[in-house]
């Protein structure tokens, strides 16, 4: 309610008139308190006049006899508030104090060989499917990967084995992002252009599953490290895009007896195999004894490349890996698959090796 400016019954310009508004001020020490707000607001550096009455009072006198009677509501308000704010306050501290207690009294804690709770519950969709299980869940957390590239290929494979749960992921490359990376490296952000891919790729998997341990190299693949490396891990991936080093992490893998993922693109269509020596599969150089002609293997780059396909393929290459590590199913072991996105057929090849390997073969080379 506003009381309506009335003209001055004191004769004095801009007093109010609130006798309508059935309030007396007669008795300042007890009825002045109980004026509505909104007088009290109108009343600043103002005379309040009463018409019944014909007195005046001044605002400072109003607010000491309003003092003096204690019934401020504003003031009982704010302190109402306040006491509100404490017990919302309370209750917030006993609820961080009821959770850590129900932590500290969790009976399934992390540990080497036992995964805690949350781990259980975020691998719990993995744990379900027969042919993984708690154990197979547990072998891919203690398993290391090491993949090599943090490109195309590799960036989809290191998203899915962080994700899901591989223990220790090694990943090598001496690239750093670029603008034209992605529109298919999707690991790496536009943020990221000028950092070092294993960084990059490092902080998205780490934010993605902090319980995994990744390790970057930031350099490339030499001869004189590639299977001293190689002996660190239990699988390679291979998603690089030039022969050098392919048949160079092959070499390492075959040496290192660790089975090689190996995935490769151009335009529409991708391909991806296991090479896996030790249980009697052909290697990476028996089916590609020797590398293309110039021009006749062209890159990305040159040829170019559907943005999804690394992702399709990537993302098969660590269905593999995981098929491998947890022994579950038949991994694509003396078989190629092919993927043509642009006709959307898929078919596999059979693989064999080659007595006269270099690598793996009956006079393969120490
Ligand atoms: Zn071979």
């Amino acid at each position: 309610m506003t009381p309506r400016a009335a003209p001055a019954v004191s004769g004095r310009p801009g007093a109010i008139d609130v006798a309508g508004s059935g309030h007396c001020c007669g008795d300042l020490g007890a009825g002045v308190g109980h004026w509505p707000a909104c007088i009290r607001a109108l009343a600043v550096d103002r005379a309040v006049v009463c018409r019944r009455f014909g007195h005046s009072v001044s605002v400072s006198r109003w607010s000491r006899a309003s003092r003096r009677d204690g019934g401020d509501p504003a003031l009982w308000l704010l302190l109402a508030g306040f006491a509100v704010l404490v017990m919302a306050y309370r209750q917030v501290l006993l609820h961080l104090k009821t959770r850590a207690m129900a932590r500290d009294a969790d009976p399934v804690k992390p540990t080497r060989d036992r995964m805690g709770e949350t781990e259980l519950e975020r691998y719990a969709r993995h744990i379900v499917l027969r042919e993984l299980g708690g154990p197979g869940q547990q072998r891919l957390r203690k398993a290391r990967v090491l993949v090599v590239g943090a490109g195309g290929l590799g960036a989809p494979a290191l998203q899915y084995l962080a994700a899901a749960g591989v223990g220790t992921i090694g990943v090598i490359d001496d690239d750093v992002v670029e603008n034209a990376n992605l529109q298919r490296q999707v690991i790496h952000r536009d943020a990221d252009i000028g950092k070092p891919k294993v960084f990059s790729a490092e902080a998205a998997m780490l934010a993605q599953n902090p319980f995994v341990t990744v390790r970057p190299y930031h350099r490339r693949l030499e001869a004189g490290m590639a299977a001293e490396l190689c002996v660190d891990y239990d699988l390679v991936l291979d998603g690089t895009d030039n022969f050098d080093t392919r048949y160079l992490v092959n070499r390492a893998a075959v040496a290192a007896g660790i089975p090689l993922i190996s995935g490769a693109l151009s335009q529409w269509e991708g391909q991806l195999s296991v090479f896996d020596p030790a249980r009697g599969t052909p290697c990476y150089q028996c089916i590609f004894p020797e590398a293309p002609a110039p021009g006749l293997a062209p890159s990305c780059a040159e040829a170019g490349v559907l943005g999804p396909l690394p992702g399709v393929v990537g993302a098969m290459m660590a269905v593999e890996a995981i098929k491998v590590l947890a022994d579950a199913g038949a991994p694509l072991r003396s078989e190629m698959l092919i993927y043509d996105a642009l006709w959307s057929e898929t078919r596999k090849i059979a693989l064999k090796a080659r007595d006269d390997c270099p690598v793996c073969g009956e006079n393969k080379e120490d």
